[in-house]
């Protein structure tokens, strides 16, 4: 089968349209499955050849619209928003195929597995705290799943713990303190490293850098120290868009040593391993030294700065190659060399 007989299809939120035009540029046919309050959005971009329109988010999962996917013969580009509304087995339960490894995207929501995933790449992590009554020094306390940082609350001993997880639970963000997960705050620069994995070629890639711009903790810093006290500000880590970041050229050697360990671990603990687009998110610290705190087993959201490439992408590749395009790029390859399988579950 050749490049036309294939399509490669998303939903309609977070990172659609680097995906969809990254897919035309490789010459591949594009589907975008988009909730019915969205269409105007996504009608002004000619590079979507067609859109299938759904009422929800979750409607993904009909048969419809699994019919659809199906007869358009099309390989399914997973981003955070499909993963927020759909839970793993939802995902491993979809019939039919999924860019990368859908196994891992369990990994990925659970805090448990994720945690033990890193630990065993020998990643530097931050540690998670089991108890409330174990908390000693600054801790970040987080929502479950792939909440965007909403909610997200600072403690540093028991009492400042219990009082804002009062606080979510009158918001109703949460039903109980069990709902909550504890771990140790890293003081630096938080930084988010994008990269592409091929099991066709067997390279990694590293494919750009992000921080996250975040409300309202990037605005606290806007108010003086006094007025800060004072106000008793309530702080969340809700992201609204994303800054690109080069990194010192001398962090770069361990950032592709840590892609390549996380790699390596995941063939072992979720064959096939960590396939397509990924990324570490962590924070520099004083030394230079990157803690993670969590990982994404998909594309994320902090690739749409580089829709035109990045100056990681532009030192492999004489074209404009964003995450979206790199990822067509690899469906282009495996059509090609008739390992469609081999990318996708
Ligand atoms: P997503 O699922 O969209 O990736 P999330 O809800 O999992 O997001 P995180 O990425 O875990 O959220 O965290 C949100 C923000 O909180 C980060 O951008 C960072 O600023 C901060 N943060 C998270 N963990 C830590 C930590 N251990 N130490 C310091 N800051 C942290």
């Amino acid at each position: 089968m050749g490049t036309l007989d294939y399509t490669v299809a998303t939903l309609g939120s977070h990172c659609a349209l680097q995906l969809l035009k990254g897919a035309k540029d490789e010459g591949l046919r594009t589907l975008l499955v988009c909730e019915k309050k969205r269409l105007s959005l996504y009608k002004r971009f000619n590079f979507i050849d067609d859109i299938f329109s759904v009422d929800d988010t979750s409607d993904i999962a009909s048969d419809r619209c699994i019919g659809r996917l199906r007869e358009t013969n099309s390989i399914l580009i997973p981003h955070g928003t499909l993963i927020a509304y759909m839970n793993s087995d939802q995902i491993e339960r979809i019939n039919i195929p999924i860019f990368g490894n859908k196994w891992i995207l369990r990994w990925e929501a659970d805090r448990d597995l994720k945690q033990k995933l890193m630990e065993e790449s020998h990643l530097s992590v931050s540690k998670s705290i089991d108890s409330k009554n174990d908390i000693q020094g600054l801790c970040i306390v987080k929502l479950h799943g792939a909440a965007g940082g909403r909610g997200y609350f600072i403690a540093w001993n028991r009492e400042s713990f219990e009082r804002q997880a009062l606080r979510l639970k009158d918001q109703k963000m949460i039903s109980g303190e069990q709902d909550l997960f504890i771990q140790e705050y890293v003081l630096g620069v938080p930084a988010f490293l994008h990269f592409f994995y091929s099991p066709i070629t067997k390279e990694i890639e590293l494919m750009g850098a992000d921080r996250r711009y975040e409300s309202n903790v990037d605005g606290l810093g806007r108010i003086p120290a006094r007025e800060q006290l004072s106000a008793e500000l309530e702080m969340s880590y809700n992201v609204v868009g994303n800054i690109p970041i080069v990194l010192r050229e001398s962090l770069l050697l361990s950032a592709y040593e840590m892609g390549e360990s996380f790699v390596n671990t995941s063939k072992n603990l979720v064959p096939p391993g960590m396939n397509g687009p990924f990324c570490l998110e962590g924070v520099y610290d004083r030394e230079g030294k990157f803690v993670t705190f969590e990982f994404s087993a998909r594309i994320v959201a902090g690739t749409n700065l580089y829709v035109s490439g990045s100056p990681y992408s532009d030192l492999v590749y004489d074209e404009p190659m964003s995450m979206g395009r790199r990822i067509a790029r690899e469906v282009k390859l495996a059509i090609e060399k008739n390992m469609i399988d081999k990318i996708t579950s």
